[in-house]
């Protein structure tokens, strides 16, 4: 009998838990082979990126190199950007990859597959707003994440110079106060705060301003009003200017134009509103939803293909009686935990478990000293609330956990220590 092959596309915070899960089981003992494909070349924990984007986090010391993590943990690992799927032959599609020049590194290939796992994540959604795409920085991908680094380093030091400013005041506009946007707008303050100490003087409180734009009529919809209702004031005490019921219809290069009229000057627009899966994803014969996300059953198998699952922010899977899981890291976490079992499980010619996702809480980061949310939430519950230091340890417990289903306990209690090291080592932000 030949080993089958089980390809998961995307190893981001679901996939590369599930590419690890099933190397030290099914790849270790020669039952399957495990190939993890990935556009990058290394993982970076996607709740991570709004630290990147400000510099606060250093990308190196806390990437994953694909290669090596696969040749410790028996898959096999493929760069590779999918593009198509032949079901009848059960073969995927491979775009060409190209370096920074546009010259081709790797020519465009088929891979073949007996199981296959889409796990590739989504990108914000801009609702077809116009401007968005030209003049709106995305937090999407650590390449994104960077290049705001960059364009913020530059802003603020053109703002070091009378003659280089735009206004008198450096506006940052973000739309969208989901997590990823109220995250971000706390970060840029905290890096405000690190830049003057590191010898920006020029900036401080009063030449930066940040609006956080939302259209619902609070903060973080998703999650408990109290939550909103103190992340609100903990932002404006910062400085943050929040706009509630505030929907943007056009963005320009330095100016974000709401639904009503109003116009507000910015030198950096961020677009962090909603998000949905890929578009090819609604062109490969796959039912999909209205965000592009695969419909599987609660097996996390694709409603029309036994043998293509799909998990995390690509998936919609269903959830209660008319509700799907929710695009979160711990949904993909748990998910790639139950597809581990279904697929040695269907390789076994074993029943499948159904998904029942379990919301353990959620934690919102306030930059480095403050968080705020509730953990050990449950349909009867609405949890316990945390705020201050205590959710900052469990907000940054939640990385730890992650970072122990892919490197186990030795790897991430030396990881740890040396992140404590690195804070008398390293400056606290990246400059350049
Ligand atoms: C700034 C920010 C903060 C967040 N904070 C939290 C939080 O505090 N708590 C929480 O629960 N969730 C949080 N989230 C959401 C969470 O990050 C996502 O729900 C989670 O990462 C989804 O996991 P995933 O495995 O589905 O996809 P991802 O982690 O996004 O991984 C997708 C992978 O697929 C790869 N890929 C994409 N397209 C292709 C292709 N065509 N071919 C090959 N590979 C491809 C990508 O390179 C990536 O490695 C946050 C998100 C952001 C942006």
């Amino acid at each position: 009998m030949t080993t089958p092959t089980i390809v998961i596309v995307g190893g981001g915070a679901g996939g590369l838990a599930l590419a690890t899960r099933l190397g030290r089981t099914l790849g270790k003992r020669k039952r399957a082979e495990i190939v993890l494909l990935d556009r990058d070349t290394t993982h970076v924990w996607k709740p991570l990126l709004h630290e990147l984007a400000t510099g606060v986090l250093n990308s190196s010391m806390d990437e994953v190199d694909y290669r090596g993590h696969s040749s410790a943990h028996f898959y096999r690992y493929q760069r590779g950007s999918l593009t198509g799927i032949n079901r009848e032959e059960r073969r995927l599609q491979l775009a060409p990859i190209q370096d920074e020049h546009g010259l081709e590194v790797l020519p465009a290939r088929e891979l073949s597959y007996d199981y296959l796992v889409m796990a590739l994540g989504s990108i914000s959604n801009d609702f077809g707003t116009p401007g968005v795409a030209e003049h709106c920085h995305f937090i999407d991908s650590p390449q994104q994440a960077k290049a705001f680094q960059r364009d913020m380093i530059n802003t603020f030091l053109r703002y070091t110079d009378p003659t280089l400013r735009q206004h008198t005041q450096l506006t940052i506009g973000i739309v969208g106060g989901g997590a990823t946007g109220v995250e971000l707008a706390a970060e840029l303050f905290d890096a405000s705060r690190m830049l003057n100490a590191y010898g920006v003087t020029s900036l401080d409180h009063q030449t930066i301003s940040v609006h956080l734009l939302e259209a619902a009529p609070r903060l973080l919809p998703g999650l408990a009003e109290r939550i909103s209702q103190t992340v609100k004031t903990e932002l404006e005490s910062m400085g943050v200017t929040v706009h509630t019921n505030t929907a943007i219809k056009e963005a320009q290069a330095h100016q974000l134009v709401t639904n009503d009229g109003e116009v507000i000057e910015t030198d950096i627009n961020v677009w962090a509103a909603g998000i949905k899966a890929p578009p090819f994803l609604a062109e490969l014969g796959l039912t999909t939803n209205t965000k592009n996300q695969i419909n599987v059953a609660t097996t996390l198998q694709s409603v029309d293909d036994e043998r293509i699952f799909a998990l995390g922010d690509c998936a919609s899977c269903p959830m209660g009686e008319s509700g799907t899981v929710p695009p979160r890291a711990q949904a993909a976490h748990q998910q790639a935990t139950l597809l581990a079992k279904n697929l040695a499980n269907h390789l076994a010619g074993k029943p499948l478990a159904d998904f029942r996702y379990r919301d353990h809480g959620s934690l919102v980061s306030l930059a480095r000293y403050d968080a705020v949310g509730n953990l050990m939430r449950s349909s009867a519950s609405k949890g316990l609330f945390l705020e201050g230091w205590l959710a900052r340890q469990a907000y940054a417990s939640l990385y730890r956990m992650h970072q122990l289903s892919i490197h186990g306990a030795p790897k991430t209690g030396l990881s740890w220590l040396v992140d404590k090291l690195n804070r008398y080592l390293k400056p606290r932000m990246k400059l350049h």
